[in-house]
């Protein structure tokens, strides 16, 4: 199976998961993410790394809120590894740094933690809470950290049961651009 048809599928069979605590399911909350970056005007690999950042939650078998079992999934890695398979670092990067760039916020911008909600404050815990300012500056020097911080505030803006998004078809065409060129995932 190519990319494209791995995430059509990923999204049509395995994505009904909640997400946290929210009430949103896993699919919603990717075309929310994905249809923000979009709105923004970010180049076609945000849209995609929107997109998909979650994915290492829909590719492991923890059930549907491990933090609530004191467990972190580790998704943002899970989800880096198998996007590195297919894409390259503008994709996997800000995905592998999403979780990190909670961390950051949580440390350089009082209001964030504020947006917070009750499930991301709790696995904020147990993925090592607000960063120190030698883990902040480490952070910032990292070629995709501003993007990493864009990414978290679609994540964190992608909750909201009313909200209406195109489907995830409409966004293939991001990820047709973004394929490496030569890529086996490319479409002849
Ligand atoms: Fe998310």
């Amino acid at each position: 199976m190519n990319v494209r048809d791995e995430i059509r599928d990923i999204y049509a069979n395995r994505a009904t998961k909640k997400y946290g605590l929210s009430d949103v399911n896993q699919l919603q909350h990717a075309l929310q993410s994905a249809t923000l970056a979009e709105q923004q005007g970010e180049a076609p690999a945000l849209i995609v790394a929107a997109l998909v950042h979650d994915i290492g939650h829909m590719v492991h078998h923890l059930g549907e809120d491990p933090a609530s079992a004191g467990i972190d999934d580790r998704h943002e890695e899970l989800g880096a590894e198998w996007l590195d398979a297919h894409f390259g670092p503008e994709v996997a990067e800000p995905v592998r740094l999403h979780v990190p760039a909670k961390r950051y916020l949580c440390a350089v911008d009082r209001e964030y933690f504020s947006l917070l909600s009750e499930d991301s404050v709790r696995s904020l815990a147990l993925q090592g809470g607000p960063m120190s300012s030698d883990e902040v500056a480490a952070f910032e020097k990292h070629p995709y950290a501003e993007a990493a911080v864009r990414l978290r505030r679609f994540d964190e803006a992608a909750k909201d049961p009313s909200a209406i998004t195109p489907q995830v078809d409409h966004f293939m065409r991001y990820v047709d651009l973004v394929l490496a060129p030569g890529s086996a995932d490319r479409p002849a």
